[in-house]
């Protein structure tokens, strides 16, 4: 962690967490916390908006350079296939990175997984140890602490990825009571340093997007493995609720499908709309 700060910079202290913790939010402060591959990203921070990857994909033809936004308090984050995502004010991080590459949308292929390992890795940096269900959640002992949804647009020969990321950091019980699963929150993210916190993911996601824009899911999918949440357990793949396929899961290949091993050997399965569930 050290290189993230300035050396003449004094490491913020560990605070408790209080409701208002999100609210300490600023552009500047994150901006003077980033590593070097993230100075040139446009950082800010809105009070409240309905969905910061709406705001940003509605952005990109005025866009010039990567930009981050961070919504103190997101009133109807999306998930896949329109799935919503949940997120209270001080309870929840919300934002979403606009990123441009110089590759067509072909080459977007796997960035799901790759954002979950920046993430997770730099998760835990903060005592926040996370394992990854393929291809987009991040669990805590189980249970879906943060999710990432990416959407995409043409841009001439190249492309955008608007990466979007939603993490629990304290959420209230109502809240977790009226979700459909299991949840979990990641309670030593929410006493430290917001902008410190955000700088780090930052930097960390800059620096991932530089090489997977070179050299794609490769470099990463192995690190995945290392965290995945299922490896050597029995699962299936469901499609509009019904399985696809049953078995045992072992991990990534190196373009992001799920490698899943079943009665009729291994199979390796796309993203799309089907779903892993682990299995009794
Ligand atoms: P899959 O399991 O196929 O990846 P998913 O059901 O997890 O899909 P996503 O699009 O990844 O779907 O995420 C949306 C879902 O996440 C919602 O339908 C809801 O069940 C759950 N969810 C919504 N808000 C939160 C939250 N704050 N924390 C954890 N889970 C949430």
């Amino acid at each position: 962690m050290s290189g993230i700060f300035p050396c003449c910079m004094a490491v913020p202290k560990a605070s408790r967490y209080n409701a208002g913790m999100t609210a300490l939010l600023t552009p500047e402060q994150i901006a003077a916390l980033c590593r070097p591959a993230a100075q040139r990203v446009d950082v800010r921070v809105v009070e409240e908006t309905g969905s910061t990857n709406a705001d940003l994909m509605a952005a990109l033809p005025g866009l010039t350079g990567p930009r981050l936004l961070i919504a103190r308090h997101q009133r109807a984050g999306r998930g896949r296939a329109g799935r919503p995502w949940q997120s209270r004010p001080g309870q929840s991080l919300t934002f979403s990175l606009a990123w441009k590459f110089e590759r067509g949308l072909q080459a977007l292929v796997g960035l799901p997984l790759a954002v979950g390992v920046t993430l997770a890795e730099t998760l835990a940096l903060f005592g926040a140890e996370v394992r990854l269900k393929w291809p987009n959640d991040l669990l805590l002992e189980g249970r879906k602490a943060a999710g990432i949804l990416i959407e995409s647009a043409a841009a001439g020969p190249g492309s955008w990825a608007v990466i979007g990321i939603g993490i629990n950091l304290a959420l209230d019980e109502e809240t977790v009571a009226g979700l459909d699963r299991p949840v979990a929150s990641l309670a030593p993210l929410a006493a430290i340093d917001q902008n410190l916190l955000m700088a780090a993911l930052l930097s960390a996601l800059a620096e991932m997007l530089e090489e997977f824009a070179q050299q794609g899911l490769a470099p990463f999918a192995a690190r995945w493995n290392r965290l995945h949440a299922y490896a050597g357990q029995p699962v299936a793949i469901l499609e509009n609720g019904r399985a696809l396929h049953e078995g045992i899961g072992v991990g990534v290949d190196e373009v992001g499908r799920f490698l899943i091993d079943t009665g009729a050997g291994r199979v390796a399965v796309m993203a799309g709309d089907v779903s892993l569930r682990p299995k009794e």
